[in-house]
């Protein structure tokens, strides 16, 4: 067949209505099946909770750009901390890689890496596997990676971590806090110096939030201190939604047990705000760290202070009673455990009889000399190690006698 013929059985065939309705539905029907591939794409993704990544090309300027920023920064916290060990007025530079305005609110964002237990030492000789780097659009990208320990056969996760990435131009690129990012979409609710902060669908209870500042308020008559500074308290269902609020993607905290609800806190004193998992309106312990740190800003948190915010701002969102009952079974239960070797170590993800024990101690300063004693025992002690001598001084307990002291209180008492 010549090209006239092919061309006049094509004229002939396309002319055809049979044919041209046989077209049309092959191309709705092609049109709708693409249609219905995004659409159960997308719902895909929205219900396995995943995002449409876009990661860099390795080869790209920006890729190059932000892990030459990576990698200068990472250096850079490692110098400082060499610098400081020698030189404690050395102005350290590594928060300058942040933007301004990062600064301006947290001092030192380099906050939110330490909350993997990440030390300057670690980001030169860590392990880390860079997963990669996202763009969001043309001036926000997203650096994705992973820290972890390897020993002998064995190899741990420390975390797994998002940094944003703001990009002014080609020469100029600074770290953002993922936590100012989503900042704006969670709900506020304001009492005097206290703001609290939770996502939309969060059950925020707005009289225990109310009680708990009227808690925390009383201390800072109790520690005289003048005006508090303005704090944020963010609230999240979970542990896992508020790491990721700060952009840890995986933590290892997120493998304490199936329902991942297990309460608790983290107040980052110097960047004046903490976190806490469902309920932590009802709990002041946080905000109680957040001042006895604003009264001696360079002093050392020690385990006593997690007694005083434990027994006065509460713990886990349980009653003291209820905590200190349990501690009793459980030293009870265990007649090997010596308070006079040790008040430290008794303490897993799941319960943690160290602030427990804590508590009871601060009950027994309590009740002898009211608060006053308990804040002056309390800055006393510049460490751990110190904790027996200050027992000796305010409760007259020896060291050789406080575990049998200690076990008659609790027995007593709860
Ligand atoms: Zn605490």
């Amino acid at each position: 067949m010549g090209p006239v013929a092919a061309s006049l059985k094509t004229k002939t065939l396309n002319d055809n209505p049979c044919f041209i309705m046989k077209k049309s539905v092959v191309i709705i029907a092609f049109f709708m099946s693409f249609v219905s591939a995004v659409a159960q794409t997308e719902q895909f993704h929205t219900d396995m909770k995943l995002r449409d990544s876009f990661w860099l090309d390795t080869t790209s300027a920006d890729f190059q750009n932000i892990l030459d920023l990576w990698e200068n920064y990472k250096f850079c916290v490692f110098y400082d901390w060499c610098k400081l060990q020698e030189d404690s007025l050395w102005e350290p530079k590594g928060p300058l890689f942040w933007e301004r305005s990062e600064r301006c609110k947290y001092k030192n964002p380099d906050w939110i890496l330490q909350s993997l237990q990440l030390v300057p030492y670690d980001y030169i000789s860590g392990k880390e596997l860079l997963i990669g780097i996202e763009k969001r659009n043309d001036t926000l990208f997203e650096l994705r990676t992973m820290f972890y320990d390897q020993s002998n056969d064995s190899i741990k996760m420390r975390g797994v971590f998002t940094l944003p990435v703001v990009k002014h131009s080609d020469s100029d690129y600074k770290f953002f806090t993922k936590l100012s990012l989503i900042k704006p979409t969670l709900q506020k609710y304001q009492i005097g110096w206290l703001t609290f902060l939770y996502p939309v669908g969060y059950n925020f209870d707005n009289d225990s939030a109310e009680s708990t500042f009227v808690a925390a308020d009383s201390f800072v008559k109790a520690l005289g201190l003048d005006n508090p500074k303005q704090f944020e308290y963010y609230l999240f269902e979970t542990r896992t939604d508020f790491w990721r609020s700060i952009g840890v993607d995986v933590s290892p905290y997120d493998f304490i047990g199936c329902s991942r609800v297990y309460s608790g806190g983290r107040c980052f004193n110097e960047c004046n705000i903490a976190f806490y998992t469902c309920g932590g309106e009802s709990s002041a312990h946080e905000l109680l760290h957040f001042l006895i740190y604003q009264k001696h800003p360079e002093r050392e948190s020690s385990e006593f202070e997690e007694g005083v915010c434990s027994y006065f701002g509460g713990h886990s969102n349980e009653t003291k009673d209820v905590l200190l009952l349990r501690l009793k079974d459980w030293l009870n239960e265990n007649q090997q455990i010596d308070l006079s070797a040790s008040l430290s170590g008794y303490a897993d993800f799941t319960e943690n009889y160290t602030y427990m024990i804590q508590m009871v101690i601060c009950e027994m300063v309590y009740k002898k000399g009211g608060i006053e004693m308990v804040f002056e025992m309390l800055f006393s002690i510049s460490n751990n190690d110190d904790e027996y001598d200050a027992i000796e001084k305010y409760l007259s307990i020896k060291r050789k006698n406080l575990n049998k002291t200690f076990r008659e209180y609790l027995n007593n008492n709860y």
